[in-house]
């Protein structure tokens, strides 16, 4: 599943192309994505110029200049990709979006999770949830500490709760936990404020890295150009259950926690 990595890479490589562009034509072959591709989608978006790419968690948001907002999230294995105007057309191909110099932009999502709207401004917040943009500079020891308080879940899980911290998913959590040295299962209310700078530090490090590998392709994922990205070559615990801990040499272990894998050292985390 593309977490907030892969929609920074993808925000950063198609950016410079569509900044400024009017969209020519939009056609939706298929309108059951979630929550469906509204009825008014198409003419929300058809003419318009987009005026900006940015990103908010795991949302795309591009900014269109009659002041409404063009809305993507890629849910389980959605792929937005750029191509010139002789794209031959893909199975799963679900909204192609024309730009005024001819090139296509693609919406191709053979699960069908992903969302994409052209939305009023105000309605964007209650979309995109609240929590707190993990790159961006709210995200400080003090705001991760004061989430941490008086919450019985583990630190993994609140890691992973969008309304908290938006854009993280299991890959990355899994990740960064082990560059904090901190346990999966640790509770929230038990982390002291080091421990919590040591989160923010580890979680700035490992995206940082993750987005100069251009992103992690588990399954699906592909930039704005189809390339797949490489960080999954430098996972240090994701799905290594087994393998030996690049650090210490410690088998990793898996253990399940809120429904999703969670891989650790034992060693090296506590
Ligand atoms: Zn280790």
């Amino acid at each position: 599943m593309p977490e907030l990595p892969e929609i920074e890479t993808l925000v950063r490589g198609l950016g410079p192309d569509l900044r400024g562009r009017a969209v020519a034509r939009v056609t939706v072959r298929e309108n059951r994505l979630r929550g469906g591709v509204a009825s008014d989608f198409v003419a929300r978006l058809s003419g318009r110029r987009i005026r900006d790419l940015h990103r908010r968690g795991k949302y795309l948001l591009a900014p269109l200049d009659d002041g409404r907002v063009w809305l993507v999230h890629l849910g389980m294995t959605g792929r937005l990709t750029l191509a010139g105007p002789d794209r031959a057309r893909e199975r799963h191909d679900h909204v192609v979006v024309e730009l005024d110099d001819g090139r296509l932009l693609t919406y191709n999502d053979p699960r069908r999770f992903g969302r994409l709207a052209v939305l009023e401004p105000e309605a964007v917040g209650a979309e995109t949830g609240a929590g707190l943009d993990p790159l961006g500079q709210a995200f400080t020891p003090a705001a991760l500490f004061a989430l941490t308080r008086e919450r019985r879940t583990s630190i993994k899980a609140l890691l992973m709760d969008q309304r908290r911290v938006a854009g993280l998913g299991n890959i990355y959590v899994n990740e960064i936990l082990f560059r904090a040295g901190i346990r999966p299962r640790r509770r929230a209310a038990r982390l002291r404020l080091v421990d919590c700078a040591r989160l923010v530090r580890a979680t700035r490090g490992v995206l940082a890295a993750a987005i100069r590998a251009g992103g992690s392709s588990i399954s699906d994922y592909r930039d704005g150009r189809g390339q797949p990205g490489w960080f999954q070559l430098h996972h240090q615990v994701y799905d290594r259950a087994g393998s030996p801990c690049r650090r210490c040499a410690t088998p990793i272990r898996a253990q399940v926690i809120v429904g999703r894998s969670s891989f650790y050292c034992p060693r090296c985390q506590t």
